[in-house]
């Protein structure tokens, strides 16, 4: 059979825009088929213009920071939240802008509009049918509206990147990523955040010393925990919204961030009636070389809901492209990704917790150290930097690091490389240190502080 392309991308997010690039540099005819904006989550409504709010909402730090270091500031600093909304759509205008080039001068085929796929091969647009010998689903995901029955109604981290005016007062619902990153900013902007979650501590997931670090500097930044607590009901009123907890437990806030997760873009694509098969949260079932259940068929990044971050969406993109139209095939390893919360202060992490490392079998020693930074300390702040590091004790092989302090992601990333190349701690102990840094200690942590081995 004769086909149009070589490649048809549904979604032109972080990770069709890169595998329909590499593809085209592979000399494949590509065309990608975008709904929205060009960019993606990522782009549009996540890392970016969230990074972009998280450097907006350290000038508070910075401000009350200052008069410890020399400054006199005259007058009180105000963020006026409509100023950082009108430059952050100017920024990530100018991206997609750049986004739409790079497509075009990479030989990438534009279609604007909705794509399903109406048989195997055959990707619709609106009046167009684009034929193609392989499809790649690359539709990201969505938040969820409907976890609490009353919340569909409820602002996500969407809408709150649009704000023009920020709430006097919030409840934030979940305790993920998006949940805390954006508890955090909206705190030091300037509302009263209570933080609803339904665990005993934020972040499920993360290792333990982070999450309780995690809860003790978003309640050092004024933000009020409710652990164990999630709404059963949410109700519209006249000032903003009810929370109901139980049957006799109420409370009314005038705006409600919904961070109670996402999920994956495959309603109405025509996945099942082609023969690709969803798991229950709906994400598209692949194996290590990203195929689904039908033949010529792809899928990457958030719509497969596995790892959900931008450079594994590339990664994978890339990857799949090498593979269809480069020398030969390869595979990407999720098996040690590096990752961020930006709160402030970040907390970033490579490797497993110390409970899946115990559950994995391994004998631990566990080096940690707490530690109030110089640029705190200067000034009689209270912010700590908590470092740990996971060695299996009998090869000495470094398999965890994690972080919580100023520049975390920065340092943790560059750790990620030691890791992946197989570090030891006598690989550790032998860096010599790079002073005054927080990053030292790292390499200067010599006695763990315990040795575990696993239950049983
Ligand atoms: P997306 O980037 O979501 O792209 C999918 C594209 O498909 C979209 O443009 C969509 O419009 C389009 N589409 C959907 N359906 C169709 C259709 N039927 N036809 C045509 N087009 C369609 N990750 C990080 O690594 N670091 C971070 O700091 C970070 N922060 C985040 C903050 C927030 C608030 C959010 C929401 C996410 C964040 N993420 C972060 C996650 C990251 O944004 C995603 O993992 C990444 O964007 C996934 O890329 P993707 O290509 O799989 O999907
Ligand atoms: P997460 O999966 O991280 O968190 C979802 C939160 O919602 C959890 O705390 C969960 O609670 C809670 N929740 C789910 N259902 C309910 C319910 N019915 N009632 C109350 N709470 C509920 O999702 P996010 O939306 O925060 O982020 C989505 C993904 O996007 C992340 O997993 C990450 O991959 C990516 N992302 C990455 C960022 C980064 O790299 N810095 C930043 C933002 C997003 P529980 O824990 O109890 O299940």
């Amino acid at each position: 059979m004769d086909f149009e392309f070589d490649l048809v991308t549904l979604g032109a997010g972080s990770g069709g825009v890169a595998a329909s690039r590499r593809a085209a540099l592979h000399g494949a005819r590509v065309a990608i088929v975008e709904a929205g904006r060009v960019g993606g989550t990522c782009v549009l409504r996540g890392c970016v213009p969230k990074k972009l709010l998280m450097y907006a909402a350290q000038y508070r730090d910075a401000f009350a920071e200052a008069p410890g270091y020399g400054w006199q500031l005259d007058t009180p600093p105000r963020f006026e939240m409509a100023r950082w909304a009108a430059a952050k759509a100017a920024e990530t205008a100018r991206l997609e802008g750049i986004y739409r080039k790079l497509l075009e001068g990479s030989g990438v085929a534009l279609f604007e509009g909705r794509a399903v796929l109406e048989a195997p091969h055959r990707v619709r647009v609106g009046e167009r049918v684009l034929t193609a010998r392989h499809v790649l689903l690359a539709t990201g995901a969505a938040p969820v509206r409907d976890s609490i029955p009353g919340i569909a109604g409820c602002a996500t981290s969407d809408e709150l990147l649009d704000l023009d005016t920020l709430p006097p007062s919030c409840a934030v619902v979940g305790g993920g990523y998006i949940a805390v990153e954006f508890a955090s900013m909206l705190a030091r902007l300037g509302s009263k955040v209570s933080l609803y979650f339904r665990d005993r501590l934020p972040l499920r997931g993360f290792d333990e010393m982070l999450r309780t670090a995690a809860a003790a500097e978003l309640t050092a930044a004024g933000v009020e925990l409710h652990p164990g607590s999630a709404p059963s009901r949410i109700a519209r009123t006249a000032a903003g919204w009810l929370l109901s907890f139980g049957e006799d437990r109420v409370r009314e806030f005038p705006w409600v961030l919904n961070a109670t997760g996402r999920k994956p873009n495959t309603q109405g694509l025509g996945l099942e009636a082609a023969g690709i098969g969803l798991d229950a949260q709906g994400a598209v079932r692949i194996d290590a070389g990203l195929n689904t259940a039908l033949p010529g068929h792809f899928a990457i990044g958030d719509v497969t809901n596995r790892k959900n971050l931008t450079p594994v969406a590339i990664a994978e993109g890339r990857a799949l492209a090498d593979s269809l139209f480069g020398p030969a095939p390869r595979c990407v390893d999720l098996s040690l990704v590096a990752s961020a919360v930006f709160m402030m202060p970040p907390i970033a992490t490579v490797g497993p917790t110390e409970a899946e490392a115990l559950a994995a079998g391994h004998t631990l020693k566990v080096f940690e150290t707490d530690f109030r930074p110089m640029k705190q300390a200067f000034i009689g702040g209270s912010e700590r930097t908590r470092m740990k590091l996971l060695v299996d004790a009998d090869s000495d092989r470094v398999l965890a690091a994690h972080m919580i302090g100023a520049d975390a992601p920065e340092i943790v990333q560059s750790l990620a490389v030691a890791l992946t190349a197989g570090a030891t701690k006598a690989h550790f102990d032998r860096t010599i240190a790079m002073h005054p840094t927080a990053a030292e200690e790292f390499v200067l942590m010599r006695e763990p502080a315990r040795t575990v081995a696993p239950a049983g």
